[in-house]
Formats: structure tokens, C-alpha cells, sequence
């Protein structure tokens, strides 16, 4: 395998002591390129945690307390992440609190064993959510097709069998034709349903608990700032039975005191920021950027406000066909540049990419400016010589890179 391409110039860097390339993230909170920064006081808990020892279950019951009183909701407490978290709160759903069942499951035997979701929720984040439901042993009930689901299909699709239904926020559900969530909550509780609501990435604490949510789930790792994490809030039976999975399959997704710790702080600190004042932050790379790309034919960069309403913005750049390249091109030198520029490809297909300021390290907005012209002029040039990037092409080739994991591979990042 080659030696890693900055392994002689910056060993202040742990990335660099460990051997792994700097990576500047441009995706926002991608799990898989460590999520968000984490802010100084959640790393300074988690630090300090870690060198002591502590009744978890007390630890749980503090965070309890503060989820609490920041979400409106009755109880809650950390998991592991918001995927280990959509996985106990359907696993207690069907459950309660009886032992015998949270140590049979995935056994479903005797149990309410179905969760409803609307088609258009049926997301990949990373991977299916509706895996998270089935990894306990339930069974998956969808309702509606992609673009149109109703009321009376959600009705239709709750029997005696349902344990739960699922609501996913996210710019990742297909954006029209969902049942809205209010008619949702409203349509499984008539029915005596509890609605588990996934809203990992999103900013909002406090309104999908107000407008009847019985569980949600929050990532600690996205916009919050924690250790990697899941916030689990909502109705104190549902989230001790939830809880009460640490005893069962919970087990595998087990969260850290050190995980705890930065979670409870990020909270605290979250909720205690000004929204204005880190919103004019957070712009200013992206005009930045703008300024960079402006002029260069065929290219257009525009804000791009976060399509599920949270309090940021992004710079969307479009690439169109007397650019000479094709975004593909520019997504490609930019993550092969040193460093390696990550950025947000959900759209590559129609010709746009997205670059997220979220998880900006000291310095690297300039660097990232400087990165950009030079990567569009490499991106013309290996079109010129007739190396083409068909996006189809970019995505297999990230999957057989993987396919040979942990060797490196020279084509693609991982
Ligand atoms: C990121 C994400 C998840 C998973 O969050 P983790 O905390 O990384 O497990 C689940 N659902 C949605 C919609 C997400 O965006």
C-alpha cells in the first residue's frame, strides 16, 4: 500500500500519526467522514470522563434530566448513535419493560411485531433505515408509494400487530405527496400507535415532541457537536423500555461515559447559542467560495438554504455544459487534491454539487478557496485528454474500492 501522502509534513496532526490522509469535510455531518467537528466542551467532557469511573445508569438518569428539560419531553437518554436509537425505541415498543422479551428478541414470538412507515421514508442514510427496524425482529409495513401516501392507506396499514410506526425527517424522504406529520401522529394515535419520529440531523428539539411525537431521536455527532451519539427523548414508559434494551440486543450499540458526557454538554451548549450569530458565521466561507468560482464559464454557485428548514445555508455549484468539464470532474480532483476536499453529491446526477460549512477546520476555508479554481482547471484538462468521469462510472468505482478495503486503492478514496 502507498505510505499516506502527508506522513512526513505535520505530526501535530493525530491523523497523520495514525497514518490516515487530512480530510477537509465539505459534507456537512456525513458519519462516515466523522460527522461534525466536535465542539471544545463536549471534547473536554469526554476527555475528563473517560480517565473516571461512574454508574452508568446513573449517568443515564442525569441525562435523562437534561434531555428532559431542553426537549419538553417526560424522560430520555443517550444511545449510541440515532440508528442504535431508532433500534431500541422500536425494539421497547414491542417489549415494555418485560425481561423475558427484551432478552428473546430478536425473537418476536407472542409479541406486537410491525412498524409502519410511509414508502417515501424508506431513506439510505448511510444505510436503509429500515434495516434499524428489522435488526430487532420486527417486520417492515410500508403504506403509499414513493410520491403519494394517504391517511387512509396509514390507517389501512395499522392491525393488531402494529408495535409502532416510524415518521423520518430528512432531506433524504421524497419530497412530495408524505403524509404530513401532524395528520400522522393524529391517525396512529387514534388507533393507540406510538409514533417514533427520526429527526438525526435535524435542528429542531422541542416541536416534534410538542405536536405529539412519543419518541425522538437526535444525532449528537451532527449538528449538535458531541461525541459520536444518539439522543433518545419522549414518553418516560416508551423511553425506559427503550432504555431497558442495554439489557438485550441494546448490547452490541452500547454508547461510552465519554459519549454520555459530550452529549449532555453539546446539549447544553446548543441550546445556549445564538442561532443569528452562527448563521453570519457560517456564511462567510460560502461567499468566500462564491467570489472564487465567479467568472469561470459555464459555472454558477448560488446559496442553497437546507431544504428541511434548518438555520444554515450551503453553496450549491451547477456545472453546466459549456463548462468544459462536468461536475463529476471537479468532484473527482477535488477529493484526489491533497488535502482531499469532501463534498456533498446527493445531486451529481443533475450536474450540481453541494459544500456544506458546517465541519470547516481552522484554515481550511482559505485552503478550500485557493483548491477550487485549480481543481476546475485539472477537471477540464483530464477531459481534454479524454479521461471521462461518468457519474455511473465515479460510483462503481468508489464500490470496488471498497470491495478491496483495508487495501488501498489508488482509483478512488474510500
Ligand atoms: C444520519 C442519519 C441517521 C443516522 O444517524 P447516526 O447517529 O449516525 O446513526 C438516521 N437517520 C437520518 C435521517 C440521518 O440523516
Amino acid at each position: 500500500m502507498d505510505a499516506p501522502r502527508n506522513s512526513t509534513s505535520d505530526n501535530a496532526d493525530i491523523r497523520v500519526r495514525l497514518g490516515a490522509d487530512p480530510v477537509i469535510n465539505l459534507t456537512g455531518t456525513l458519519t462516515t467522514l466523522g460527522g461534525i467537528s466536535a465542539r471544545p466542551e463536549a471534547i473536554e467532557a469526554a476527555g475528563e470522563m473517560m480517565g473516571r469511573g461512574v454508574d452508568i445508569v446513573e449517568l443515564q438518569a442525569c441525562a435523562s434530566r437534561v434531555i428532559a428539560e431542553i426537549t419538553g419531553a417526560e424522560a430520555g437518554f443517550i444511545a449510541a448513535c440515532s440508528s442504535a436509537g431508532i433500534c431500541m425505541a422500536v425494539a421497547g415498543a414491542m417489549t415494555g419493560d418485560r425481561m423475558a422479551a427484551i432478552e428473546r428478541l430478536p425473537d418476536t414470538a407472542g409479541l406486537k411485531g410491525e412498524v409502519v412507515i410511509q414508502t417515501g421514508h424508506l431513506v439510505n442514510y448511510g444505510h436503509p433505515v429500515e434495516q434499524d427496524i428489522r435488526l430487532t425482529g420486527a417486520r417492515v409495513v410500508p403504506f403509499g408509494a414513493v410520491n403519494a401516501a394517504s391517511q387512509a392507506q396509514l390507517a389501512g396499514a395499522i392491525g393488531p400487530g402494529t408495535a409502532a410506526a416510524l415518521y423520518v425527517v430528512s432531506h433524504h424522504c421524497a419530497p412530495d405527496g408524505q403524509v404530513p406529520f401532524a395528520d400522522f401522529a393524529r391517525v396512529c394515535h387514534a388507533q393507540g400507535v406510538p409514533v417514533i419520529v427520526d429527526l438525526a440531523a435535524e435542528y429542531d428539539l422541542t416541536g416534534y415532541q410538542r405536536a405529539g411525537a412519543d419518541i425522538t431521536i437526535h444525532s449528537a455527532h451532527k449538528f449538535l457537536g458531541g461525541a459520536t451519539a444518539g439522543v433518545v427523548a419522549g414518553r418516560k414508559a416508551l423511553v425506559r423500555a427503550a432504555f431497558m434494551q442495554n439489557y438485550g440486543i441494546g448490547r452490541p450499540m452500547k454508547v461510552g461515559k465519554e459519549g454520555i458526557a459530550a452529549a449532555i454538554v453539546a446539549l447544553q451548549a446548543f441550546v445556549a447559542e445564538d442561532r443569528t450569530v452562527i448563521r453570519a458565521r457560517l456564511q462567510a466561507p460560502l461567499l468566500r467560495w462564491r467570489a472564487a468560482l465567479a467568472g469561470l464559464p459555464g459555472i454558477g454557485a448560488e446559496l442553497d438554504a437546507d431544504p428541511t428548514g434548518n438555520p444554515f445555508d450551503r453553496l450549491r455549484v451547477s456545472v453546466g455544459p459549456d463548462a468544459g468539464c462536468t461536475a463529476v470532474d471537479i468532484v473527482r480532483a477535488l477529493e484526489i487534491g491533497t488535502p482531499s476536499i469532501r463534498v456533498r453529491t446527493h445531486q451529481i446526477e443533475h450536474g450540481s454539487f453541494v459544500m456544506d460549512p458546517r465541519s470547516l477546520g481552522a484554515g481550511e476555508q482559505e485552503r478550500v478557496a485557493d483548491r477550487l479554481r485549480e481543481a476546475v482547471a485539472e477537471a477540464r484538462r483530464t477531459r481534454r485528454e479524454g479521461e471521462q468521469y461518468d457519474v455511473q462510472e465515479w460510483k462503481a468505482r468508489r464500490a470496488r474500492a471498497l470491495s478491496r478495503w483495508p487495501d488501498g486503492d489508488a482509483e478512488a478514496p474510500h
